[in-house]
Formats: C-alpha cells, sequence, structure tokens
C-alpha cells in the first residue's frame, strides 16, 4: 500500500465553491477530504498556496487521428499535450483516423492504441455514415461513449454525412441505451449560399458557411430527438442564432446539450487575417458581436460545455504556404491550452474557477457518462486533479506546445491562467 500524499491550497474547487481544503490522495483516489487545519503534521504534504486546484479536466471533443493519419497528430503527442493542459480525460472522434471508428473492430483498435501509448485517459465515440446503422449498438456495446455523425460533409471520404433516415435508425437504438447523438450542425441544403471564389478572403469564406446552416441543422435535431427521446448533443455550437431553438428544447425538457469552442470566444472574423489558414474551422469563427453573444449564453447556462474540437493537420494541407481558404484543412490545433484560453476569454465576464469546472470538468463528465468517477472533487472519485495559477500570464509559443505541428492560432497571444500540475489517479503526469 502506498503511503497518502495530501494535496492542498487555499483554492479547492468543492461543492461549487473554492475552499481552503487538503485532499487526501490514497490508492489513486480522493479519500478524504479535510480542512486546512486538521491536515496531520507527519503527513507527505503537497501545498500550492492560494493556486486553484480543480478536478483534471475533460475534453469531449478531440481528433487524434491514429490509427492511419498519425502523421497529422496521434496518442503519444496528443496526450502529452492533455497532461501538459491539465486534462486528464479526452474524448476522440470517430473521424480522421483511418480506418475511421464504424466498426467495433475499428473502435478495440484505437482502445489498443490508447492502451499501449496514451498518457491520460482516452474515451471513444463510434461513427454514423450511410450504411452501418446496424454497428450503433455493437459500438456502444463494446464501449463508445456516444455516436457522431454529419449533416454535411466531414472533410473525410470514408465519413459521409447521414440523412434523417440514418439518423432515425441509430436514434432509436441510442434512445434505448440513453447515449447520446453528437451532432456537427450544419445542414448545407440552401440553395443560394455564396460559394467562395478568392481562395484567400476570410469574408468569403464565412459567408460560404452561412449562420442558417446551423438553424437548419439544430431545427432538424430538435424535431428528431423530440420524436426518438435520444440525448442530442450539439457540437461546437458557432451561431447565437440557434440559441432560441435550442434554449426552447431544453425548456420544453428535451435532452439536448450543446458545447462551444475556445476558439470561438477568442477571435473575431473582423480581425482575421486574409489568407491565415490557422483559423479555417467549420463552422466558421464569425462577427465580434457573434461571439460576444456567445460568451453570455455561456456565462446564462444557455451553454453546457466547452470542448477544444482540437483537430490539426500537418502544414502542407493546412495549406499554411499558400493561404488557399478553400483547400485548407478546416480544424484548430488548441489541446493544451482549453483553459488558458477560456479563461482569458471569459476574464470580461466576471467567470470564476468555479464556471471552468462546470463547463470543464462536471458536465463533460455527465455528457461521456462518467460523473460516477469523474469529473468533480468529492470523496471516492478518481484523483484526477489539476492545479493552476488565475493570475499567471505568459505568450503562446506554438513551438513550445507538445502536440504534433507547431501550428495554432493562438501563437503569440497573451494569456492568463496557467497549468502547474497535473494528477492521474493521484499520479502526477504533468509538472
Ligand atoms: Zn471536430
Amino acid at each position: 500500500m502506498s503511503e497518502p500524499v495530501i494535496i492542498t491550497s487555499e483554492n479547492v474547487v468543492c461543492s461549487g465553491k473554492m475552499q481552503p481544503l487538503g485532499l487526501v490522495i490514497k490508492e489513486g483516489r480522493i479519500a478524504d477530504i479535510l480542512e486546512r487545519s486538521e491536515i496531520p503534521e507527519n503527513q507527505k504534504v503537497e501545498d500550492f498556496g492560494s493556486s486553484v486546484i480543480m478536478p483534471g479536466l475533460i475534453d469531449a471533443h478531440v481528433h487524434i487521428n491514429e490509427p492511419g493519419r498519425a502523421d497529422w497528430e496521434g496518442f503519444e503527442t496528443a496526450t502529452l499535450a492533455a497532461a501538459a493542459g491539465g486534462i486528464t480525460t479526452l474524448a476522440d472522434m470517430p473521424l480522421n483516423s483511418s480506418p475511421v471508428t464504424i466498426t467495433p473492430e475499428a473502435l478495440k483498435e484505437k482502445q489498443n492504441l490508447a492502451g499501449q501509448k496514451a498518457h491520460v485517459n482516452c474515451l471513444f465515440y463510434g461513427g454514423l455514415v450511410p450504411g452501418n446503422e446496424e454497428q450503433v449498438e455493437s459500438l456502444l456495446k463494446a464501449g463508445a461513449a456516444g455516436i457522431k455523425a454529419f449533416l454535411c460533409h466531414s472533410g473525410i471520404v470514408e465519413f459521409p454525412n447521414v440523412t434523417s433516415h440514418e439518423l432515425n435508425a441509430a436514434m432509436t437504438v441510442l434512445a434505448d441505451f440513453q447515449k447520446p447523438l453528437l451532432v456537427h450542425a450544419e445542414l448545407s441544403a440552401l440553395p443560394d449560399h455564396e460559394k467562395q471564389t478568392d481562395p484567400l478572403s476570410y469574408d468569403q469564406y464565412l459567408r460560404s458557411r452561412p449562420q442558417q446552416w446551423e438553424v437548419d441543422a439544430i431545427n432538424l435535431m430538435v424535431n428528431l430527438c423530440k420524436k426518438t427521446g435520444c440525448p442530442v448533443h450539439i457540437v461546437h455550437l458557432s451561431s447565437v442564432m440557434a440559441l432560441p431553438i435550442l434554449k426552447k428544447a431544453r425548456t420544453e425538457g428535451l435532452p439536448i446539450t450543446v458545447e462551444t469552442a475556445p476558439h470561438y470566444l477568442n477571435f473575431e472574423s473582423e480581425d482575421i487575417p486574409d489568407g491565415d489558414t490557422r483559423f479555417k474551422c467549420a463552422p466558421p469563427i464569425r462577427e465580434r458581436a457573434n461571439r460576444d453573444l456567445l460568451k453570455s449564453a455561456l456565462m446564462d447556462g444557455h451553454i453546457d460545455l466547452i470542448a477544444t474540437d482540437h483537430s490539426p493537420c500537418p502544414p502542407e494541407l493546412k495549406e499554411i504556404d499558400s493561404g488557399d481558404l478553400i483547400q485548407a484543412w478546416g480544424g484548430i490545433a488548441s489541446l493544451e491550452l482549453l483553459l488558458p484560453a477560456t479563461w482569458t476569454a471569459l476574464r470580461d465576464q466576471q467567470v470564476s474557477p468555479v464556471n471552468l469546472t462546470r463547463w470543464l470538468a462536471e458536465r463533460p463528465a455527465e455528457l461521456l457518462g462518467q460523473s460516477h468517477r469523474i469529473g468533480k472533487i468529492e470523496e471516492g472519485m478518481e484523483a484526477d486533479l489539476m492545479a493552476w495559477d488565475p493570475n499567471a500570464t505568459f505568450t503562446v509559443n506554438a513551438q513550445d506546445l507538445q502536440h504534433r505541428h507547431k501550428i495554432t492560432p493562438y501563437d503569440g497571444m497573451q494569456m492568463q491562467g496557467k497549468v502547474q500540475a497535473t494528477w492521474l489517479k493521484g499520479k502526477r503526469v504533468y509538472g
């Protein structure tokens, strides 16, 4: 039996507030929670002073791409980045790897690779594509945390989008299991949208993926949710035009959750230079006014969680040299920056570490069906923890980040909030 360790600070986020506490870590779990005055003198104590201690962060939306496209990103580098960012659990999306995760065999291959290489916990979603509806049940039985589908082209040929026909079939099964369908909510059926002709123009890129695509997709998903009772999770919401539909559905009690990503909270289209493909993602980063309303919606509780949608690729595919926004891979690399990017973006909103704990740990744990073991600091929970200094500032240097290709739109940005240490089941994995 290993000797217990006590991790302490004046600001431990526990039971919805920050408190001076000591966490007794034993056998990989939080065995006891003590007042600071109760900490025995003869115990091994790691004191983090006034730093904040929170549950290990959970990033519910990551593209690792291994096997098959490990030259884009792999388990080793992605999970090192996660650990350095205070993230102790991530959930990997079923596309960009090859094979895509649309069969239990492909899922097992991912699970095995993670078992050999990962530095943090990895969970996996299965994928829904036309023709694999009958695999949904076996994917869930093999451990998929949910099933992901696209309503528009995914960018990966082996992962085509679905229609309401496949959605109906899959959602009936998911409803039985009470597991979520995760949806990339852009419905590109709109005939009159503007096509991009100038490959360098960010403004044209933005207008080629209008907010109405998100609105139409979310309307469709609300209807299917009502019909099937399947829990629906809208990934990376960018459009505030879709918020009233979501609010109404949630008020009616429909099981719909929604996430946004740090890049939608930090950047604004007015400031994105033409030809800077690092900012290309889908749905796109929109105008300043939209960004500010997204922040308010988060603070008001209309958005459940924040996930990075870390989706890197090699510099050639990102068209870094050409600046071609039509050809460039749509995806932003930011896994390690989840916490400081969120904290920095919301400094003007009276945000507190208690909010961050909800968006970056508690709610993701609920989405992933893991809230019985991770996502909060409570006696008996796994000792997945992180410590950070909310006042420390730093300048992002992409070269210092752990993910494979050192490309990110956050390069050179001044940020606040520095991760100091990460523990996985009580074992220090960073800091
Ligand atoms: Zn994604």
